[in-house]
């Protein structure tokens, strides 16, 4: 099952994006990958074998393409390699693509951990249910 996944590092973030692409590119390489700009250009040279669609560059609107994405149940998986220890100049759009996440029930790692969790786990080829019910707002 073909998953729409994207990839996304804080810039002090990058070469571990990277590491870990390379390191889990068999199990990335079947599904289509998006990217925010800078990140996507690092990991095609770094990874060559994976085919990414970039997009806009995170603080040029990367993370509200995304946002859109995830909106419009275009999006299955966020990798979002997030630096705690920087201040970024587009903190806004993080914050409404990490809310856009949790709203619309899209997977998300922001570290490590949680990436390798996700990438492991048996749901990863399963087939993605995006229903969300908003019944609870609307009455
Ligand atoms: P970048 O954007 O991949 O273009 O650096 C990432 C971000 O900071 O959101």
């Amino acid at each position: 099952m073909t998953k729409n996944i994207a990839l996304v590092a804080h810039d002090q973030k990058k070469p571990e994006i990277i590491k870990w692409a390379m390191q889990h590119a068999d199990k990335l390489k079947g599904h289509k990958l998006f990217a925010t700009g800078t990140t996507g250009k690092l990991i095609q040279q770094g990874v060559p074998e994976l085919a990414i669609s970039p997009l806009k560059s995170g603080p040029l609107g990367g993370d509200q393409q995304l946002g859109a994405m995830i909106a419009e149940g275009q999006l299955d998986i966020l990798f979002f390699f997030t630096d705690p220890m920087t201040p970024q100049p587009h903190d806004v759009d993080i914050k409404a693509l990490l809310r856009l996440s949790t709203m619309y029930n899209c997977v998300v790692a922001c570290n490590l951990a949680t990436a390798n969790f996700v990438i492991e786990s048996p749901l990863f080829s399963l087939p993605q249910d995006h229903h969300v019910d908003f019944s609870a707002y609307t009455e």
